[in-house]
């Protein structure tokens, strides 16, 4: 098994109840992952210093998944390696009445990369066909009734993502989405000690408990956004994640793997910069 085995591009359909969520079908031998996951940290890290340097294209990573699935450790543990300067992190929370009042992309854009840097998004527009397809919370927002009436409305919030991202690839923009595959029990097991670990009692609440309920209608919401969504050049990962360490490892992959494909380079100095470069030099050594 490999990092391919979870991609999704637009070519085979995702079929969400069949995939794995744990490393143990993948006969990985964790020794050797942890090991993989230090090796792609410090790959990751020299290659994020070079897209800065090159300053051409942007990347960025969207972070999907159920509560508890490892969102939170997966940014401390994968994007810690990262020159801070390099990359921003935005957690998309409940829309505010001011993000309400605008499309649902407004708040995305503001927050996307520039060249040369990363963004990851611990959740993103995704939400608007996920938790708002779910609970069908459109219905409550201020929009023309041609729009909240119709009945492809979700169908056309998929393409309008599947154009946004094109826009972006086109424009320079990577986009890689990574949805965090946890199993039901494992979600339980993890409220549990949430509930139980007073130290992280802060993480839980009871809406947790109310959306785990509606369990399968995410699984549902969750399959079609891949399936709509999973292009060539903005691919979905379905990674397992009931196993942290392996789930490090393959987010690993998908962020170097996307580092590698764009192969950025320090930009060569033009030949007067190196003569300057030599005067200079020759200025200090002199002093
Ligand atoms: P957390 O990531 O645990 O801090 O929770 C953030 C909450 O905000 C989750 O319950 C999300 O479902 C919710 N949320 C994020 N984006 C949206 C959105 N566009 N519409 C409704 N709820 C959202
Ligand atoms: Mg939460």
């Amino acid at each position: 098994m490999s990092l391919k085995d979870y991609r999704f591009d637009g070519e085979e359909k995702l079929e969400l109840r069949g995939m794995n969520t744990g490393a143990k079908k993948d006969g990985v031998d964790k020794e050797d992952i942890l090991r993989r996951t230090e090796k792609n940290l410090g790959r990751i890290e020299a290659l994020q210093d070079k897209l800065y340097a090159d300053g051409r294209e942007s990347v960025l990573i969207i972070l999907q998944a159920m509560d508890a699935a490892g969102k939170d450790s997966t940014v401390k543990h994968v994007m810690g390696c990262v020159n801070p300067q390099g990359i921003d992190v935005h957690s998309f929370k409940q829309p505010t009445s001011e993000e309400l009042s605008h499309d649902y992309l407004w708040r995305a854009m503001k927050a996307l990369p520039a060249r040369g840097k990363m963004a990851l998004f611990n959740r993103s527009y995704y939400e608007d066909v996920l938790v708002v397809k779910v609970h069908a919370l459109q219905k409550n927002y201020k929009m023309p009734a041609r729009v909240l009436e119709d009945p492809d409305f979700f169908k056309k919030r998929y393409r309008q993502i599947r154009h946004f991202e094109e826009y972006l690839y086109e424009n320079g923009c990577r986009v890689v989405k990574i949805f965090l595959n946890l199993s039901r029990e494992k979600q339980k097991e993890r409220f549990l000690e949430r509930i139980q670990v007073e130290a992280k009692n802060w993480k839980f609440s009871q809406a947790d408990i109310r959306e785990r309920a509606y369990w399968n209608d995410y699984m549902d919401a969750y399959e079609a956004a891949v399936n709509e969504t999973a292009t060539r050049h903005s691919p979905w990962y379905v990674i397992p994640a009931d196993q942290k360490w392996y789930t490090r490892y393959l987010v690993s992959e998908a962020v170097l793997g996307v580092l590698e494909d764009i192969d950025p380079h320090y930009p060569k100095l033009p030949p007067e910069h190196a003569a300057e470069l030599q005067e200079c030099r020759e200025a200090l050594e002199n002093e």
